[in-house]
């Protein structure tokens, strides 16, 4: 991103406090409230909605996270009800068990203040929103696959706040529950097919600084004759950018080490010493 000089009228904070007021009044009109029932405690609550098409798609990054124009989906993808603190990703939220539920009582319910949320929400808001239903998730020891798509969306949001430590630390975590969900788990994993599930798991590994072993899956994927064509030229792509960046890393001294070695052999310059 340029760096903006203090000059610039949007780096003061008047003016930046009004933009966001200005943007919170925008947005208001496209939201609409679902009654929903909370299958914890029985109370009904609204939850914020967006009114279809009121967003538009500006860009898809490699691992499927879409960038938003005009009011952001994903902020409003998590349901919590305000009087117990149940929540979750809205598709998860009606299928509880009885057990779950129970659960979530003793370990939420008993500890939860109500928190009054805004009409509107914003990036660290739905930061909070994704944690408190990953805590949901871990004490009912939900699968790995709800957890991982709760991981993989809260680095997301670290994305977008430009927080790249918190955000690897999340794709890390959205990792390894992907995996265990591979082996684990049938597909379709999240709405994923087989290949989209591997595929995805090799861009996180690249994502995570493991060029080397992301190259395996996308191979994987490259030499199966049942991959679809598209997914096939996303690992493409990837494989690509693995290699141009081993390519252009700078030498380790081992390396470096051998090169001496192996340059020396070819000149037979230093010879005679090694005899
Ligand atoms: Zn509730």
């Amino acid at each position: 991103m340029p760096k903006k000089s203090f000059s610039e009228p949007d780096d003061l904070n008047c003016r930046g406090g009004l933009n966001e007021l200005w943007e919170k009044d925008r947005q208001k009109p496209l939201l609409y409230n679902k009654k929903i029932i909370c299958p914890v405690c029985g109370t009904e609550f609204n939850a914020k909605a967006i009114k279809k098409s009121s967003y538009r798609i500006v860009k898809k990054d490699s691992d499927f996270f879409i960038r938003y124009s005009i009011i952001n989906p994903y902020f409003y993808d998590v349901w919590v009800c305000d009087n117990c603190g149940y929540a979750a990703i809205k598709n998860d939220f009606p299928n509880l068990s009885d057990r779950d539920a129970d659960i979530i009582k003793e370990k939420i319910s008993s500890r939860w203040h109500p928190k009054n949320y805004p009409e509107v929400y914003d990036v660290d808001l739905a930061l909070q929103r994704y944690k408190l239903s990953l805590l949901n998730y871990h004490v009912i020891g939900a699968k790995a696959s709800k957890k991982a798509i709760n991981f993989l969306k809260i680095a997301w949001m670290y994305r977008l706040k430009e927080d790249s430590e918190n955000e690897t630390k999340s794709l890390i975590q959205a990792l390894d529950n992907f995996s265990t969900a591979y082996y684990n788990e049938p597909s379709p994993i999240c709405g994923m097919e087989k290949f989209t599930t591997m595929y995805l798991i090799g861009e996180l590994m690249r994502r995570t600084g493991k060029g080397e072993d992301s190259l395996i899956w996308f191979s994987q994927i490259l030499t199966s004759i049942t991959a679809p064509a598209k997914i096939k030229d996303m690992a493409r792509d990837q494989k690509d950018l693995v290699k141009d960046s081993a390519e252009d890393r700078p030498l380790s001294s081992d390396e470096q080490y051998n090169n001496i070695l192996k340059d020396n052999k070819s000149h037979s310059l230093f010879a005679k010493f090694r005899k």
